[in-house]
């Protein structure tokens, strides 16, 4: 076996258990360690006089210990350990808290490194807990890790050490040709990797990062642009007539200017040489599954099978409900299909789908299971996109001959990133929301004006409207979230909302209680839902106003805006309440934005801001691979540099077989590896 495959429990030092420790970082083999990059670093390669020492800032010290540790027994299980050092001009006094062990090392006479943030006052220094080397061992500077439970960052280190010995020959295989080095000014891969986990300088830290982010995005790249060349087949779907003027005749209100653009754009895809790919981003609440009808029906009408595909139940029964009912009076036969369903019901409609009696599918992930046949598929729609992961994205496409794809997502994303994220798709926006909505009225209150709230919401109610309460959001895990969920709704059952018809709807349900609990929100006999955040996504109740999110700071603020986006669908006046306690500065900022605009891409864009682009590309719903090293608020220039380079190693050689890129191809199909079953070919 190559060490680069060899499990980590084989690894000198590891073992069983450990292995299973690292494993929940994300490394399992030897090899993985390589692209385990730290977190950030320990600088001991410049050290800092003990007079000019920053205060509050990790630096490095180097002195001489003056005594050895003196013990001072504050209480029973806690021991200070303290000694002076010196650095030959001043000195400073060093504090361990019930370190013994690291005590017990420290020699009088002795040179050591001391790395840790000085405090004290202008007549003493002093550094608590500092970790301790002894001078003799270098300067350099040191990686930090990620740690997790039994895992420290020195440990690792020691792995780190240890792998790059027994992939010492691996390393000269270098993805990246000579010649994109060459022209991109980038160091060997050997060199990269080497510093960037024990940096020699701060200059060869910067070089190894350069490079390594190159190759990262520059993978990244070639990938989302042979997505995209994928669907340069031609159009085997052909919509030949326009049937929107029909639609619109179905339509009991009239299309905004931007959905009527949208839809323009949509079936002129369609009707063009290439099959459609196109992202439609709006706001909630602009108007997309109208938008979407539209295109099925031009789509059923020219003799094609169309399927809608949604992230919950909830929602693909919602679509089913009403397009159901605005498009079956036309003729177009709608079909429902969830993994819930019962097996007769599921083959029944399996059977009409296949044999083409149903026009319009509609479902959930279901839809992209093997079963799932259809006689004549020409185009897949997926709403709320960020759900689904282009791997999914594929498989469904993969189920007709290049039906057309339409992917609407409600989550704003700046263009440039959308450029990214989306690089394979074209791109439309409906920036207008239908008239006669009144903005939402949102306001951030203390938890100690709970009550104010809920006797808000009681006034609401006795004049027949209906709300929705979001419950805390626990960040343990799907198993507390929802013993916090129950709890929480027994609260209020028993407490501010004694009386009051109350339902509780959460991710854990069986989709058939889900089903019970929203239908009857639907029709009133439920006045309070209290709910997880499975109503982010697309549940349309318009007599429903009124919005209150407990915990508020811990949800994202597009997260929020989609929360606050069930409320304002009617024509009565809505209000979001945002409960939170948070203290600092930027978290109270982040509200105020909510609180200021209901413009979705303003909020997306202070998102940004605030928090950088990070947070888009680690939350994964793009479905995108996550990215390792590259941060896109520090690296959008070599994003640049790399996606030139992608286009122009793809024009060079398309199918990448010369030997230069053979290596680059198999990184390629690595980092997309679940794309489908037809991979990226
Ligand atoms: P989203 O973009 O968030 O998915 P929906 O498609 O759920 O929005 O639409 C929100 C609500 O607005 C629905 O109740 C829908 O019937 C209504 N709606 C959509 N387009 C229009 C329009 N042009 N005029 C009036 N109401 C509309
Ligand atoms: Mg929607």
């Amino acid at each position: 076996m190559c060490a680069f495959d060899m499990p980590l429990r084989f690894l000198k030092g590891v073992g069983e258990r450990r292995a299973e420790q690292l494993s929940r970082l994300g490394v399992f083999y030897v090899g993985d360690l390589l692209h385990f990059f730290p977190r950030s670093y320990e600088d001991w390669s410049v050290i800092v006089p003990i007079q000019d020492a920053p205060y509050g800032q990790p630096c490095c010290v180097k002195g001489t210990a003056l005594a050895a540790p003196t013990e001072n027994r504050i209480r029973k299980g806690l021991s200070l350990y303290k000694f002076t050092v010196s650095d030959g001009i001043s000195t400073m006094k060093v504090i361990l808290f019930n370190n013994k062990y690291a005590a017990a090392k420290v020699k009088t006479g002795q040179e050591y490194l001391f790395f840790g943030q000085v405090g004290g006052d202008f007549t003493h220094r002093e550094m608590s807990s500092p970790l301790i080397e002894p001078a003799s061992d270098g300067q350099c500077i040191r990686p930090i890790y990620r740690q997790t439970e039994g895992i420290n960052t020195r440990f690792i280190e020691n792995c780190m050490a240890k792998a790059l010995e027994l992939l010492d020959k691996e390393l000269d295989d270098d993805p990246l040709p000579a010649k994109i080095r060459q022209q991109y000014e980038l160091c060997t891969r050997r060199f990269a990797i080497e510093n960037i986990h024990f940096p020699t300088d701060s200059g060869a830290l910067a070089i190894s990062r350069k490079r390594l982010v190159f190759e990262e995005l520059l993978i990244l790249q070639i990938g989302l642009l042979k997505l995209k060349s994928r669907s340069r087949s031609s159009n085997s779907a052909v919509i030949e007539d326009d049937f929107t003027s029909d639609f619109l005749n179905l339509l009991p209100f009239k299309l905004t200017a931007a959905q009527s653009r949208t839809m323009a754009e949509c079936i002129r895809d369609m009707q063009g040489e290439r099959p459609m790919n196109r992202l439609v981003q709006g706001d909630v609440g602009s108007g997309k599954t109208a938008v979407a009808a539209g295109v099925a029906f031009s789509a059923v009408k020219n003799g094609f099978q169309a399927a809608l595909m949604a992230p919950t139940e909830i929602l693909a029964e919602q679509h089913a409900r009403s397009l159901t009912a605005l498009l079956e009076p036309s003729g177009v036969k709608v079909g429902l299909l969830t993994g819930s369903m019962m097996v007769a019901e599921k083959r029944r409609i399996l059977e009409a789908l296949s044999a083409g009696e149903i026009n319009l599918i509609i479902g959930t992930h279901a839809l992209l299971s093997e079963g799932v046949t259809f006689n004549r598929l020409g185009l897949v729609i997926t709403d709320e996109q960020h759900r689904f992961g282009v791997s999914q994205r594929a498989t469904l496409a993969a189920k007709g001959l290049n039906p057309h794809l339409l992917v609407m997502s409600a989550t704003p994303i700046p263009r440039t990133l959308a450029l990214i994220f989306y690089g394979d798709l074209d791109i439309s926006i409906l920036d207008e929301l239908p008239p006669g909505r009144t903005p939402v009225e949102t306001y951030a209150i203390g938890s100690d004006k709970r009550e104010r709230a809920f006797n808000y919401i009681k006034k609401h109610i006795a004049e027949g409207r209906q709300a929705y309460i979001v419950c805390p959001l626990v960040e343990n895990g799907e198993e507390t979230d929802l013993a916090s969920a129950t709890e929480y709704f027994d609260k209020l059952a028993e407490g501010s909302f004694k009386g009051y018809k109350l339902g509780l709807l959460h991710g854990r349900m069986k989709p058939s209680e889900k089903d019970q609990i929203m239908k009857a929100f639907i029709h009133n006999e439920i006045s309070i839902l209290i709910s997880t955040t499975v109503i982010e996504v697309g549940v349309d109740v318009p007599n429903a106003v009124l919005m209150v999110i407990e915990n508020a700071e811990r949800f994202g603020l597009a997260q929020l805006h989609q929360l606050r986006g069930r409320v304002g669908r009617g024509k009565h006046r809505s209000t979001c309440i945002l409960i939170s306690d948070a203290q600092n500065q930027e978290a109270k900022r982040r509200l105020k934005v909510l609180c200021s605009t209901n413009d979705g891409f303003r909020i997306a864009d202070e998102d940004l801001k605030l928090r950088g682009p990070g947070d888009f590309f680690g939350s994964r719903q793009h479905g995108l691979p996550a990215l390792k090293i590259a941060d896109l608020t520090e690296d959008m220039q070599l994003l640049r540099l790399a996606q030139d380079a992608a286009r122009q190693v793809l024009q060079e050689d398309p199918d990448m077989k010369h030997p230069d890129y053979i290596a680059l191809s198999g990184e390629v199909q690595k980092l997309f590896e679940n794309v489908g079953e037809q991979g990226l070919n």
